[in-house]
């Protein structure tokens, strides 16, 4: 299953991601702990750009 990291956009397989995060009920895949973090900084700012792609 391909994913997309909300934070850089970056599109890999889902058993590649190197972290995850649930958010209102959804799981978000990342490229590195340090997307993560910038997510759980602030998901708001991330999960709103999903419907544009
Ligand atoms: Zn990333």
């Amino acid at each position: 299953m391909e994913v997309r990291d909300p934070v850089c956009g970056m599109r890999f397989d889902a058993e590649q991601a190197a972290a995850t995060a649930e958010y209102r009920g959804g799981t978000y895949y990342f490229c590195t702990e340090h997307c993560r973090t910038a997510f759980e900084e602030d998901p708001e700012r991330y999960v709103e750009c999903e419907g544009e792609v």
